[in-house]
């Protein structure tokens, strides 16, 4: 295990629907953790998420499964912050909320690359930029429309790149796996697959 530093905090950021939480959030966190020096990383299940147009299955379920992905993965914590705030859920009110409870911390905001092509549409992203240190991790590309990310040019010392192997993973293939009735191990770890075999989660699309 990498001993935590002395010096300042430095606390991971991985929001997400996690509408299921599946093996590529879970590599994505890995990579996180053995890159960035980490002394935890915060998984932060949305509650109410403006930008995906299906409604997301209920939190609880969200929250249970992301503690069943993430049980085995030290330096994980599963913060609730955004589903115990009404309304919305915006990164940057996440990131204040943190900011004024470790004041001293550096933040690491971890994201797909889907995620950070679209960051400079997200609410006042430079306050953002300001907060984090916006960590992307390569996605695989599966059609030829999505380009790859590139940094902003004026704020380009606040981007760091993650190195992991691409993954062809998503909760969408995976939800519609399971309306089909096909096998979603190991897309999602196996106590997963049980939570949502055992809850009727996704059984229609
Ligand atoms: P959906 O298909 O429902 O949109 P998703 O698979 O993208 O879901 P989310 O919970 O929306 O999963 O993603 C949370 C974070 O994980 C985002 O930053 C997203 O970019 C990242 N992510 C998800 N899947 C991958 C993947 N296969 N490779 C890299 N990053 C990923």
């Amino acid at each position: 295990m990498t001993p935590a530093r002395t010096t300042t905090r430095r606390i991971g950021v991985f929001g997400g629907a996690f509408d299921p939480p599946h093996a590529a959030h879970v590599a994505l966190v890995q990579a996180a953790l053995d890159n960035l020096q980490l002394d935890e990383l915060r998984v932060v299940p949305t509650g109410q998420a403006w930008h995906k147009a299906w409604s997301l299955s209920p939190a609880p379920d969200r929250l249970a499964m992301a503690q069943l992905a993430f049980a085995e993965v030290p330096r994980v914590v599963i913060d609730p912050i955004e589903i115990n705030r009404a309304g919305p859920s915006y990164t940057l009110d996440t990131l204040h909320e943190m900011k004024i409870r470790w004041p001293e911390a550096e933040f690491f905001l971890i994201m797909g690359e889907d995620q950070a092509r679209a960051l400079t549409t997200w609410h006042d992203w430079p306050e953002i930029l300001r907060l984090a240190i916006i960590c992307v991790a390569e996605r695989e590309i599966t059609t030829g429309e999505s380009p790859r990310f590139i940094a902003p040019k004026l704020h380009k010392s606040r981007f760091k790149r993650l190195q992991m192997p691409a993954m062809p993973v998503s909760a969408t293939d995976i939800r519609a796996r399971i309306a089909a009735h096909q096998r979603v191990v190991p897309l999602v770890f196996e106590p997963v697959a049980r939570y949502i075999d055992d809850h009727n989660l996704y059984q229609t699309i």
